[in-house]
């Protein structure tokens, strides 16, 4: 079970004691959970993790929760890391692997993130959840509610995928569509959720959805046995998947797991909704509001993120890069993906099959080097996207 300490405030470090309900820092800064990892180091060995439960809670000494009878699960997380027979070597990048979220629950990583915050709800003793979501936090959030018997508020974009909108109705979730971007359904959640009595689940508003997600991180390295590899394709929109993964780099290196060595790590966006690549390439340490943000892959289509300044820092960490992709390219690249592999992608994981082809050709990475591309969602849930390539 957890050795949870505390929370530390990511922008200010300030301590913020555990076993409450959290949202944000009184400076505004995301809170991250701190374990106690020196204990741990004598008491836990990574030798033991294969015998644990065959998800993400095979982890749960570095999760939040410390009740198991509060842990919700229906399987998230321990997906397949794929390694590529034809895409590879026809890109030209011998040790090409997929890490394939689209098997998860609800088809999207973001399971990982909601089981892990739903379970602490339970913990915490929270009756009803809202969220502002652009589509897969929302399924997963509505998936995993239904589960806890918990009452889920969900506010999402009135073009929000069509699988997104059923999936949440079919699980009994109360949505709201809104005329405009995840940005204002949060805006909604926020002034509605003190009178209506919600907590707010937004996205590193609240704490524990990134624990979740870090689990990307300890798998990948479990999976490679505890080596990790020297460039990770990450989809970015608020970025939580990659800061949460940086953060279990860190923590597997002081649990000594794993060495200082850390992968390149590329944030890729779409040329639509970019503020993350913008700013890297202004040198910026923080994104401005992506003004008309639009792109099909509704994950990316956040115009500004919280948790900006920790991608920004762990991809220049890294030695890593941030680059865009156009809608066209991220398509082509996801149906390459599915003819060469059987892998089906959501357009955020087109998205980097289509970032790799130009970091190849740039120079930026060489045909040896160890790449893990995210595929962060199935495709089924993206008909819609897909659909004007395959006319009937
Ligand atoms: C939410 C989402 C993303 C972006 O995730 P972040 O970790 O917030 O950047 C990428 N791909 C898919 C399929 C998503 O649902
Ligand atoms: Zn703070």
């Amino acid at each position: 079970m957890t050795t949870i300490t505390h929370l530390e405030c990511a922008a200010c470090g300030k301590r913020h004691e555990a076993g409450q309900l959290h949202n944000l820092c009184e400076c505004g800064g995301p809170l991250l959970v701190r374990y106690d990892l020196d204990k741990l180091r004598e008491g836990w060995s990574r030798e033991w993790i294969p015998s644990g439960p065959t998800s993400m809670w095979r982890y749960a000494p570095v999760l939040p929760v410390s009740k198991p009878a509060a842990m919700i699960s229906l399987g998230e997380g321990m997906t397949p890391l794929v390694h590529t027979k034809r895409l590879g070597a026809r890109i030209g990048s011998e040790d090409l692997w997929v890490k394939d979220e689209g098997v998860n629950p609800t088809g999207s990583f973001k399971a990982r993130g909601l089981s892990c915050a739903v379970s602490m709800c339970v913990e915490l003793g929270v009756k009803k959840v809202a969220i502002p979501s652009a589509g897969n936090a929302a399924g997963a959030m509505a998936a995993y509610a239904a589960a806890a018997g918990i009452e889920a508020h969900i506010f999402m974009p009135r073009d929000v995928p069509q699988a997104n909108y059923i999936e949440c109705r079919a699980a009994g979730a109360h949505v709201t569509l809104v005329d405009g971007l995840i940005s204002d359904c949060a805006k909604m959640v926020a002034s509605r959720k003190d009178q209506e009595g919600w907590f707010d689940v937004s996205t590193l508003k609240e704490p524990y959805r990134i624990e979740g997600k870090k689990t990307m991180g300890y798998e990948v390295a479990e999976q490679f046995r505890w080596q990790l590899p020297d460039a990770i394709f990450y989809p970015c929109g608020g970025g939580v998947g990659l800061i949460g993964m940086w953060k279990a780099f860190a923590e597997m290196e002081a649990l000594g797991w794993i060495s200082s060595k850390r992968p390149k790590m590329i944030a890729v966006q779409a040329e639509g909704c970019a503020p993350i690549v913008k700013a890297f390439e202004e040198g910026k340490p923080r994104s401005e509001f992506f003004e008309h943000a639009e792109t099909i892959a509704s994950g990316l289509r956040v115009p500004k993120a919280l948790g900006d300044f920790l991608v920004l820092d762990a991809v220049r960490q890294s030695a890593g890069t941030c680059i865009a992709v156009s809608d066209e390219e991220m398509i082509e690249a996801a149906v390459e993906l599915a003819t060469d592999e059987g892998i089906f992608a959501a357009p955020e994981g087109g998205a980097c099959v289509a970032a790799l082809n130009k970091l190849l050709a740039s120079g930026f990475l060489t045909p040896q080097e160890r790449i893990v591309i995210y595929n962060t969602g199935s495709g089924l849930k993206y008909l819609e996207a897909y659909s004007p390539r395959f006319p009937r």
